[in-house]
């Protein structure tokens, strides 16, 4: 039989109560949705373990990773707000390491998961690229005749430009695929595909154009994606005005990185609680499941963190890794969850704890 090997890492904080939780959501999966044999793998990482042994990521967790594993979960680190010697972020470590380029956030409306409680169909696929834009981080600071002034380097290549659209593109015929597996009478989405690239080259024609060039590029190039799914473009500006006021009319959105760190976080308002919004980081062989949230030291411990965002990122590790039946199970298992109402933790205005909602989840499965 098949085997599928996923690295668990729950770092720090409230990743320690949900990266459990998905583990056992996935250890439900029924063998009808899920034909292969999951293993896993316990990994250390985090400021936690830096503090005792004083490195964040370590050798044997990648090796691990690099090894064994088909992909990994990831909890949350406690990022220190001040700058302490010898520490760097193992996500980020991790994300230069696997070579995990793009960073892909669904933004899905449930029933019950907005603010109004009211039924909208936003169902967004954000592709951040991961590697480069104002995060190679090239910053100087200078002083001039009128004081001091501070310049930072943006950096777009074709090559990670190339990449992330080859991502948005291909995911957006994958995604199709998913759809088609619902019964035609319960799919809220619409009917075609489609990729909004991302940019700002009315004012940065040079990056931007060279973004815009090359993803359209990607597209121009491959019959598959112009048959299959149509394209437009947003600039950034009114990308953001538009996803606030129609965020329904969006499926997969591609962007530079600094931009999509914005429109991500911006999206994941739409939808209500951080803790319902998962995250994958994405390579070419390598995947890692990441819940959008942080460690949430206000409520660790305490069972009451909200499970959904980490076993949404292990049915999106699912995805990637070719087991789209069982992705599918999980995601609809959690959404008739939001929708009943009865079991949801504080976050969603509920009195359930961290087990109970992972249980629900589980009974459905
Ligand atoms: P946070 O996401 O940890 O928490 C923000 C708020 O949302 C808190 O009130 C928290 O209780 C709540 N929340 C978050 N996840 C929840 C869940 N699953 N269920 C219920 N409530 C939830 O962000 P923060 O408070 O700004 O940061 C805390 C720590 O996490 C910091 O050290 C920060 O550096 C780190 N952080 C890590 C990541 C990551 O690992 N990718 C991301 C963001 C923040
Ligand atoms: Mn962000």
């Amino acid at each position: 039989a098949k085997s599928l090997t996923i690295g668990l890492i729950p770092a720090d904080g409230i990743g320690r109560e949900v990266i459990p939780a998905a583990r056992q959501v996935l250890e439900a999966l029924a063998s009808d949705v899920m034909p292969a044999r999951l293993s896993f793998v316990d990994l250390d990482a985090g400021f936690e373990y830096f503090q005792k042994h004083g490195v964040a990521l370590p050798e044997q967790t990648l090796a691990a990773l690099k090894g064994d594993c088909d992909g990994a979960l990831f909890g949350a680190v406690s990022s220190p707000s001040h700058k302490v010697a010898g520490y760097s972020s193992p996500i980020v470590g991790l994300r230069k390491k696997m070579d995990l380029y793009a960073n892909v956030r669904p933004v899905i409306s449930g029933a019950a998961a907005t603010a109004s409680g009211e039924k909208r169909a936003i169902d967004m696929l954000i592709i951040r690229e991961n590697t480069e834009c104002l995060y190679i981080k090239e910053e100087e600071l200078h002083e001039g005749p009128d004081g001091k002034y501070a310049v930072a380097k943006r950096r777009i290549s074709e090559f990670a430009s190339r990449r992330a659209g080859e991502m948005a593109f291909s995911m957006a015929l994958q995604r199709d695929r998913m759809r088609q597996q619902v019964a035609a009478s319960e799919r809220t989405w619409k009917a075609r595909p489609k990729v909004t690239i991302v940019h700002k080259s009315n004012v940065l024609s040079v990056t931007d154009g060279l973004w815009r060039e090359t993803v359209r590029g990607v597209y121009a190039g491959n019959a598959e994606y112009r048959e299959g799914v149509d394209v437009e473009e947003q600039l950034v500006d009114s990308m953001v005005y538009r996803m606030f006021r129609e965020p329904e009319a969006f499926d997969v959105v591609v962007a530079p990185n600094m931009y999509g760190d914005i429109i991500s976080d911006g999206a994941a308002a739409l939808v209500g609680s951080l803790g319902l919004v998962p995250s994958a980081n994405v390579g070419d062989s390598f995947v890692v499941g990441e819940p959008v949230h942080g460690s949430a030291p206000d409520i660790a411990g305490k069972n009451i963190a909200n499970p959904i965002a980490a076993i949404r990122s292990a049915a999106m590790l699912l995805e990637r890794t070719g087991y789209a039946s069982a992705a599918l199970a999980i995601y609809r298992a959690v959404d008739k969850v939001l929708e009943a109402g009865q079991i949801r933790t504080p976050d969603l205005g509920g009195k359930s704890t961290t087990s109970d909602v992972t249980e629900a989840v589980c009974r459905l499965l």
